[in-house]
């Protein structure tokens, strides 16, 4: 099946030009029925209406909020909000503001997030290497050839010149080397959106070449990665730690892009991730598939031993490459391997790896949501929704409970204090490269707080953040191409223009003012595979659960 052939979902309002008041500031794809719903409005304002676009009525009426400073290191402006939380009526509409204007257009109903967790997955698939893909978005059909089909090269590995075959798999970010430990965070995030709301992703159309196999598709795009991580490990359970080439110089189309790649030398990081990865994607698909499941399962095993014979440290020599390096302290990587590997098999030598290194840890979950170069977060979660709980250590359990809820509650109180709602805040260190896919990721921690001890100011929090990926921010524009309001529209993507839908830009930095629409920006305007899954997941959370397979 191909992209064009999309479920009959009807499109979000898609505004390509300034057809709005960009002071007036929302999530441009809109509301479930009983949310929050609120703006950000950058100019002076007294009363607003909320207009239905169908037959320009207005269906609501209010008083802005009292003027709020936003501070030096976030946007540095005053701004005051509107909120419409009462129109719950399904349908299209915009607040209109005396003496200011009118916003984008939004949507409230209960599919709002359906469509926006679709092409956000079905980016994934648009990322596939070595095979060709084909889809169509907005009326522009986006097409890529076979790529990439001679990967990769040992000469770098301790191979001499031959060739080790690692095709497959999704290219990373706006360059197109393969990389094993963002890889895991992706696949991390993604299974994490199936295990939690499996009836929201259970989609079985979203246009992928797997679609109407009985499988959700999310799990199909992941296995499409998995297949490529099997060719990554090496025959006594080592992971090599990527495969590239040896700089970032071609721009162009993959099927282009035929000069050699290489692998790296193997690596704990890459090694430690490879095991959770496995171990966890053998858990999602063994309901559908029990030979994959198992050879899933083997491979993490093997992998696992191989790491427990090497407990120091080993990183890869990269010194010839001059791209993505994905280096980290392997410590947490471990952790996570050893709690997906004892949530797959219930072993208890593994739980005990886990419970120590928890405790290395000081059993604390991040404060705004750590990325693949801590993976701590991803496995506390999968101990604390353990699906066999009485194995664990109590008061392991009581540190971890605790430290959700501190950081949740925290993530709450620094988004009520933010012009925008950011949930990331307002500190100059809560800007940087690719901050967008924190904010994206953040809402783990929300919904896993809220599922633990239920709480609506967890759920309202985590739509914050989509609100501000979608809008709601200093510049007035969807950050996710082909979604929403104004989306960008040259993104720094090796396929070019125009834009490829539904991928995440990695977003402005040092301040709240300072993203730009530029292709040349790699550090504000990049997209890449682990902040796309992080937006996969905080779409799931609100996408209206699908029909029962067929
Ligand atoms: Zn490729």
């Amino acid at each position: 099946m191909l992209f064009a052939e999309l479920p009959p979902t009807p499109p979000p309002a898609i505004v390509q030009s300034v057809g709005y008041d960009t002071r007036i500031r929302l999530n441009s794809i809109g509301f479930l029925p009983e949310a929050q719903k609120q703006a950000t409005v950058a100019a002076p304002c007294k009363e607003f209406t909320v207009v239905r676009m169908s037959d320009q009525a207005v269906v609501f009426s209010g008083q802005a909020s009292t003027p709020f400073k936003t501070a030096v290191s976030d946007t540095d402006e005053t701004v005051q909000f509107v909120d419409f939380s009462a129109v719950k009526a399904p349908g299209r509409y915009k607040v209109q503001i005396a003496g200011v204007g009118l916003s984008a257009p939004f949507d409230i109903g209960p599919c709002v997030w359906n469509l926006p967790f679709e092409v956000a997955s079905r980016a994934m698939y648009l990322w596939r290497c070595g095979t060709a893909v084909e889809g169509t978005w907005n009326g522009i059909t986006y097409r890529q050839k076979a790529c990439h089909l001679e990967d990769g090269w040992m000469d770098y590995a301790g191979g001499g010149h031959t060739k080790h075959p690692t095709t497959g798999g999704w290219h990373d970010a706006g360059d197109y080397n393969k990389y094993v430990v963002n890889a895991a965070m992706s696949i991390g995030l993604m299974l994490k959106a199936w295990e939690q709301f499996p009836d929201h992703v259970a989609s079985d159309s979203l246009g992928i070449p797997e679609s109407g196999n009985h499988v959700p598709d999310l799990l199909d795009e992941v296995r499409w990665e998995v297949e490529w991580l099997f060719t990554m490990q090496g025959d006594d359970g080592r992971v090599y730690h990527k495969v590239s080439s040896l700089n970032f110089r071609y721009w162009g189309p993959p099927d282009k892009d035929d000069g050699p790649r290489y692998l790296t030398p193997w690596s704990t990081t890459a090694t430690a991730d490879f095991v959770g990865t496995m171990a966890e994607t053998a858990r999602a698909w063994k309901a559908f598939d029990t030979n994959f499941s198992a050879k899933c399962l083997d491979a993490a095993k093997k992998s696992w031993s191989f790491l427990q014979a090497h407990p120091e440290q080993v990183d890869a020599d990269m010194t010839a490459f001059h791209t993505g390096a994905y280096n980290t302290k392997d410590r947490s990587l471990r952790l996570w391997a050893a709690a997906e590997l004892w949530e797959t098999t219930g072993d208890a030598a593994t739980l005990h790896d886990f419970e120590k290194g928890a405790q290395e840890f000081s059993c604390t979950f991040s404060k705004g949501g750590r990325g693949w170069g801590d993976m701590t977060d991803l496995a506390f979660a999968t101990y604390l929704t353990s699906s066999h709980p009485n194995e664990r250590n109590a008061d392991i359990v009581a540190q971890l409970t605790k430290s959700l809820l501190t950081r949740a509650n925290e993530i709450v109180a620094v988004s009520q204090n933010n012009g925008y709602r950011r949930p990331l805040g307002v500190e100059r260190s809560t800007w940087y490269w690719g901050c967008n896919g924190t904010v994206a990721s953040q809402t783990l921690l929300l919904h896993l707080a809220d599922k633990l001890q239920p709480d609506p100011a967890y759920r309202a929090t985590a739509q914050c953040a989509l609100d501000y990926l979608f809008g709601r921010n200093f510049h007035s524009r969807s950050y996710v191409t082909g979604l929403g309001a104004l989306p960008p529209l040259h993104p720094h993507d090796r396929r070019g223009e125009p834009a490829w839908p539904g991928y995440l830009v990695g977003g402005g930095w040092p301040d709240g003012r300072s993203w730009k629409d530029d292709r040349a920006r790699y550090d504000l305007n990049e997209i890449a595979i682990n902040w796309n899954a992080a937006l996969i997941y905080a779409t799931a959370a609100f996408a209206e659960p699908q029909p029962a397979k067929q």
